[in-house]
């Protein structure tokens, strides 16, 4: 089922092209994209093209869940030494503020115990 689309998300609006992104990759199910205000010297945001709310919607899809974690570590391999931080922010006390599922990828340096 492809095509889900929430016209108020900005995810959907970066999907669409109507927002700009610096994608690093993009396939028929996620893209990735550098975040705008990056936590680490790499910093990416891989998102299914399907708009679902949290990781807890995307285990419904557990290919895709996996997908997700595939595309993570290929990103931390080219961009960084290959060692990531793999985080879903889920639900507003959890620190989420997009409701179109993210996985933030978080590489480079040295990540310290505690930090995003
Ligand atoms: P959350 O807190 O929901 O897990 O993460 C949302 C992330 O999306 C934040 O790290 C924020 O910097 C990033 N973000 C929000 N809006 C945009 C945008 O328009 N473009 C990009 N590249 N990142 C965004
Ligand atoms: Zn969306």
């Amino acid at each position: 089922a492809t095509g889900r689309r929430d016209p108020d998300c900005v995810f959907c609006k970066i999907l669409a092209g109507e927002i700009p992104s610096d994608r690093v990759y993009e396939d028929e199910t996620v893209i990735a994209f550098k975040d705008l205000s990056p936590k680490a010297p790499v910093h990416v945001l891989v998102v299914p093209r399907e708009h679902r709310r949290d990781v807890r919607e995307l285990a419904e899809q557990p290919e895709l869940l996996a997908h997700v974690a595939t595309v993570a570590g290929d990103i931390a391999s080219h961009q960084g030494s290959g060692d990531f931080r793999l985080l879903f922010n889920t639900g507003p006390s959890a620190g989420q503020t997009v409701f179109h599922v993210h996985a933030h990828v978080l590489a480079g340096g040295t990540l310290a115990e505690g930090e995003m």
